[in-house]
């Protein structure tokens, strides 16, 4: 497990935007956030479930969080120009960005693959952080020293039978992350890096490995370490690089 402590005040004043931030590994990582002082904007696609993070945000005293509904499958270039255009108006500038949201598609060889669910795939997980990121990297160029995290995976660093659209995803990834650290470096304090969670409990992991035990994998909250030292000042410097908070 990747080792850091982090000082309760980390994210003091910060704003950092959380994307799939109603369940899952992106749930637990917004109130991880919170709890160390950040201003937390709650992207997702189910209202409910955003609502919920909400509450439990405002519940414990933390800084009052920004629901922003979005469905990465379906949105727009202007979709993303309009999120920059608020939070600019809302915060001025943005401190973090964690590209979280993911989905599985289907676990079936690449021969069978249906090319629809290729395109859902690629459009949530490698379109929807490239539209993203680009358009608020001038929000984030305004930030001190900003973080934007991509989320990888072990089968973006290593193909593997039946993983498809998702593990071609994540390769992809790897790539816009080394891509726009190059780019970035010398002309902003953006830092750039991606994260592999490994093994984690959360209803993708139980999709893709149903006959495993529950206990087989990681809570969430046990590979936040890594998480918080990303978006944090502590890795101040550090871009293009991959890590994994399970190794
Ligand atoms: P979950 O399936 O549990 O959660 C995925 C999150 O993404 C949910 O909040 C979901 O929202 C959101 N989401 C999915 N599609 C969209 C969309 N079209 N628009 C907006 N939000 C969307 O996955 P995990 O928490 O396990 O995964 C989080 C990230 O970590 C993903 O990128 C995944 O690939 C990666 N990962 C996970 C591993 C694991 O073992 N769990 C291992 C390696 C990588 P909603 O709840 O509303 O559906």
């Amino acid at each position: 497990m990747f080792n850091y402590d982090a000082p309760a005040d980390l994210l003091q004043n910060k704003v950092i935007l959380v994307t799939g931030a109603g369940s899952g590994i992106g749930r637990t990582a917004a109130l991880t956030y919170a709890r160390h002082g950040a201003t937390v904007i709650l992207l997702g696609r189910t209202i409910s479930k955003l609502e919920a993070v909400y509450d439990e945000i405002e519940n414990n005293g933390w800084p009052q969080a920004a629901i922003y509904p979005m469905n990465l499958e379906g949105a727009r270039e202007q979709d993303y120009a309009s999120l920059a255009a608020t939070l600019e108006r809302e915060f001025g500038h943005l401190d973090g960005l964690l590209n979280n949201a993911g989905l599985l598609g289907e676990l079936k060889p690449i021969a069978q693959y249906d090319a629809e669910t290729w395109h859902r795939v690629m459009q949530v997980n490698l379109n929807a952080p490239f539209l993203l990121t680009r358009e608020l990297l001038p929000l984030l160029r305004t930030a001190e020293q900003a973080s934007v995290i991509f989320t990888s995976s072990t089968v973006g660093h290593e193909g593997r039978a039946n993983w498809g659209a998702y593990s071609v995803s994540k390769f992809a990834t790897e790539g816009l992350m080394q891509t726009l650290a190059d780019e970035e470096d010398g002309i902003s304090q953006v830092r750039i890096n991606s994260l592999n969670p490994g093994a984690t409990r959360t209803a993708m992991r139980a999709t893709a490995f149903p006959a495993e035990a529950s206990d087989a994998s990681a809570p969430p909250e046990e590979i936040m370490p890594l998480y918080l030292y990303l978006i944090g000042k502590d890795s101040l410097g550090v871009s293009g690089k991959a890590f994994h908070a399970q190794r």
